[in-house]
């Protein structure tokens, strides 16, 4: 009994008789006693498809009203969510992002939540009525719309979930819990039974597209638990939490993530001086450019290459940006490859264990697949292959790894 917010990502409320389904559940859960939230992505494909749309009008559409279109898709299956729990004679009321007072940064299509002023949330609950918010949105100071980026329901949710003190987060997904990798990939890979912020954050952070990097960083510094379920059955699923027990967590490496959407960038024939990698970096970051691996080779005569991965729809900006400096400080060329993929090996049990990058290397070159870019973290190693060797990668690695069952 107590305050219960759910997420239902977009295949959960693919069709209207899932929403259906989707409705009958959190019906159920009000029955039991309890004060339901419940935040709703879009439906099925809508977000890509209205992204296509966009891109028939404009190669690059202007920010704002990018976001603008883009928060149509959850308020579409907010309302019809709401009317699909009307129709089961319970009481319900959708809220856009900015209604549920969901304030963000003016960054769009990556904005940060800042604030959730909760008065009107309280109100509803107050009233008795089941919440419906729509996800991946809140709106600035100025009132514009923003979206959270790709996947940020889930951090409507969890935020949610701190703003309210509530009892329960439950994340409903396509997936039943949080495995050691994409199950799409290796069907037979291990599911976790509970995972540690830290470790989630790094496999989101690193392409386990199962949460939204930010909602975990949100349920870490707000103390929310996450349960991460399936919207098609009632099992429990993997919970996300501060600590994991040892017998919890069985192995040196709890999961493996891989990412698609990488480019790498690469400015060769850079003068070696001191302060040229800060005003590379500066001018990325000053353009919101999010930087991930970074490898400067070994200089020779005074001149340097640096290559970065960044998200491949950011790859073109990055590079044009790396053009302009190029030429203010005498750089030779810029090359983009977006034929890449980042591999990644996540486990607290690395900060013990030296031979997990020699065990990981050795893997992959037994299997010729070759390493491009390597970088490290306390808890992760990661490596750039080629695009058409990534899953080839993340089985070998699930096999060698024995996180199969
Ligand atoms: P939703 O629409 O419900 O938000 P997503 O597609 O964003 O769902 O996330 C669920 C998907 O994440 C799964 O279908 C699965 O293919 C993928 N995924 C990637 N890595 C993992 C992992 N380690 N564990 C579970 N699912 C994963
Ligand atoms: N609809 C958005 C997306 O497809 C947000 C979400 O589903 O979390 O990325
Ligand atoms: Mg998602």
């Amino acid at each position: 009994m107590g305050i219960v917010v759910q997420k239902y990502g977009g295949s959960s409320v693919a069709d209207v008789e899932k929403i259906m389904k989707v409705a009958r559940r959190i019906v159920d859960c009000k029955k039991s006693g309890n004060q339901v939230v419940a935040i709703v992505s879009a439906m099925g494909k809508t977000t890509d498809n209205l992204i296509k749309l966009a891109g028939e009008i404009s190669s690059s559409p202007p920010k704002r009203e990018m976001d603008r279109l883009l928060s149509t898709g959850e308020q579409i299956s907010m309302s019809l969510l709401a009317m699909a729990i009307d129709s089961l004679g319970e009481k319900a009321v959708s809220l856009t992002g900015p209604q549920a007072g969901i304030r963000t940064d003016s960054k769009y299509s990556k904005a940060k939540i800042v604030n959730i002023v909760s008065n009107r949330l309280k109100k509803e609950l107050e009233n008795d009525n089941i919440i419906i918010i729509a996800g991946f949105q809140g709106e600035t100071e100025e009132h514009d719309i923003t979206t959270l980026g790709r996947g940020g329901s889930d951090t409507s949710a969890v935020s949610v979930a701190a703003a309210l003190n509530a009892d329960l987060c439950e994340i409903f997904t396509d997936v039943d819990g949080v495995y050691s990798c994409d199950p799409r990939i290796v069907p037979n890979i291990r599911k976790l039974s509970a995972v540690s912020y830290d470790e989630m954050l790094e496999l989101a952070l690193l392409g386990a597209k199962v949460l939204h990097p930010r909602s975990v960083e949100v349920g870490k510094t707000h103390g929310v638990e996450i349960h991460v379920r399936s919207s098609f059955s009632h099992d429990i699923g993997t919970i996300v939490k501060k600590e994991v027990l040892d017998m919890e967590h069985d192995g040196l490496i709890t999961g493996i993530a891989h990412d698609k959407d990488v480019a790498k960038v690469v400015i060769f024939g850079v003068p070696d001086t001191p302060g040229t990698a800060a005003k590379i970096l500066k001018a990325l970051a000053d353009e919101n450019i999010n930087v991930q691996m970074i490898v400067q080779s070994a200089q020779i005569k005074n001149i340097n290459d640096i290559a970065f991965t960044c998200s491949s729809d950011e790859a073109r900006e990055a590079a044009n940006i790396l053009e302009k400096i190029g030429e203010e400080i005498g750089a030779e060329r810029v090359v983009i490859n977006e034929n890449i993929a980042k591999v990644s090996v996540v486990g607290a049990g690395m900060m013990t264990h030296s031979n997990i990058a020699s065990r990981m290397f050795s893997s992959l070159g037994e299997n010729d697949i070759n390493i491009d870019l390597i970088s490290t973290s306390e808890i992760t190693i990661s490596v750039t292959v080629d695009i058409e060797q990534c899953e080839k990668a993340v089985r070998v690695l699930a096999e060698d790894f024995e996180l199969v069952n």
